[in-house]
């Protein structure tokens, strides 16, 4: 009788084994992708498409490690949750790698550096640092790092906003007196929009990397082994080029 269970025990063990390694092997699932289309040049929308740097460097890593990817669209600040929640298996997003974050999430190697930058109506000339913008009304977007570097200025009044262009349009309004925002997006804002500028402030550098849930190594290994292909064999500066 021992025996018997033994043997029935040895085998559901040997099938559950054969099982996991076929599945392991043979079957490429997809990788959800999270991001926020709002975030010019790196992630945007073009006629129902989601196009951009970070897209496009995405998907150069899918067919690098040869996976299937699906690209999920959401609000900036709900990304993170998402991710935790395990409705998506990544974030690229133009997402500042902060100590923060990383207590919730792992990060990629850094695959862009930027900075946070001012951006006050054309004639303004009255903010020239960071500290230039004690006294004013700020907007900054909720839960983007911008809002955390405004935050830490005393004597500062955000204006927190939900997408960058509605920001744009209370400042070209003259009902907020400046915008913090990070340097690339800041650009397209000020090609796009007549009478604001970027003014010469420079905020410390961030860091962009791509997010991946904490017990998903595998995952963020193949994607950081792709990241330094790409930038070895001239991808990733082709990329580069096209957007900035
Ligand atoms: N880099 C900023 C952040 O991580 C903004 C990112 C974004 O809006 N996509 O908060």
């Amino acid at each position: 009788m021992k025996n018997t269970i033994k043997l029935i025990m040895v085998a559901i063990i040997g099938i559950f084994m054969v099982a996991c390694g076929n599945t392991g092997e043979e079957k490429v699932s997809k990788v959800y992708v999270g991001t926020n289309a709002e975030f010019a040049p790196f992630e945007y929308l073009e006629d129902g498409k989601t196009v951009g740097f970070d897209m496009d460097l995405m998907e150069a890593i899918s067919k690098e490690i040869g996976i299937e990817i699906e690209i999920k669209d959401m609000a900036f600040d709900g990304l993170l949750p998402a991710l935790q929640a395990k409705k998506i298996d990544m974030i690229i997003a133009g997402m500042t790698a902060t100590e923060e974050r990383k207590k919730a999430v792992n990060f990629s190697e850094t695959y862009y550096k930027a900075n946070q930058v001012i951006i006050t109506a054309e004639k303004a000339e009255d903010i020239a640092n960071f500290d230039g913008l004690k006294g004013k009304k700020v907007g900054v977007i909720l839960g983007f790092t911008g809002d955390v570097v405004v935050s830490k200025i005393k004597g500062v009044e955000t204006k927190k906003y939900n997408a960058g262009y509605v920001a744009i349009m209370d400042l070209k309004e003259g009902k907020i007196d400046a915008v913090v925002l990070d340097g690339e997006p800041a650009k397209n804002f000020v090609k796009n929009n007549e009478g604001i500028k970027i003014t010469s402030a420079e905020g410390e550098k961030e860091e962009y990397a791509m997010a991946v849930s904490k017990d998903n190594e595998e995952l963020l290994k193949k994607i950081n082994i792709a990241l330094t292909t790409l930038k070895g064999n001239g991808t990733y500066d082709k990329l580069l080029k096209k957007w900035f």
